[in-house]
């Protein structure tokens, strides 16, 4: 099953990404984990990419498709991936859904995070403080926001068309209490995804 968690900056998608991740046997492929990685690496990529993180502001396209490509060509993602932080803007959603139909597949779940922006506010200054992650500033923040809102949630309606399920889920609840509906979310989108 190839699954999408979608949902703003400070939505939980990734503290609810790893745990799905772990429950269903599926890997937690975080674009943001591996761009990370590649900063503290200090690899070519990491160069290019981190100084554009640190502010707020996306990658370009072209770097992340050519990070997911690789990603999901390694053994573990043969069974599927749950994708988080991917795709982010229209232009991704396409590469990915080219690059999955060469294979014969695509994107067969987009589980949404619905949050108040208040509540997300309140949540990334908080992992500001335990974490120090250098976009976790409120001004990199509100840039993030308004990223999310002007480039990422139109991949919303890239994926309304048919073919894909697309769930939208209350994200505002306890940890277990939103993994539980996450998971609900993905077994109903793999039981549709069988049938059709
Ligand atoms: P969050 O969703 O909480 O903002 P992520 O860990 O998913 O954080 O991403 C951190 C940063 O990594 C983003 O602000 C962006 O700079 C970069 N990034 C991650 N995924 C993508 C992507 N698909 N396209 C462009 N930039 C990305």
């Amino acid at each position: 099953m190839i699954a999408v968690l979608f949902g703003p900056p400070g939505s939980g998608k990734g503290t609810q990404a790893a745990r799905v991740s772990a429950r269903i046997g599926i890997p937690h492929i975080a674009t943001g984990d591996i761009l990370r990685d590649e900063v503290a690496r200090g690899t070519a990529l990491g160069l290019e990419a981190g100084p554009i993180m640190r502010r707020g502001m996306l990658v370009s396209d072209d770097l992340v498709v050519r990070v997911i490509e690789a990603r999901l060509l390694q053994p573990d993602a043969a069974r599927g991936a749950l994708l988080d932080g991917f795709p982010r803007t229209v232009a991704q959603a396409e590469a990915l859904d080219a690059m999955l139909a060469r294979r014969g597949r695509g994107v067969d779940v987009l589980v949404a995070l619905d949050v108040p922006d208040r509540v997300l506010k309140e949540r990334v200054l908080k992992r500001a403080q335990l974490e120090g992650r250098p976009d976790d500033t409120p001004e990199a923040l509100e840039l993030r926001l308004a990223t999310y809102r002007a480039e990422t949630e139109p991949v919303l309606g890239h994926y309304g068309a048919p073919g894909t399920r697309v769930e939208r889920i209350d994200g505002v609840g306890s940890i277990d209490a939103v993994t539980e509906r996450i998971t609900a979310a993905l077994a109903r989108g793999h039981e549709q995804a069988q049938a059709s």
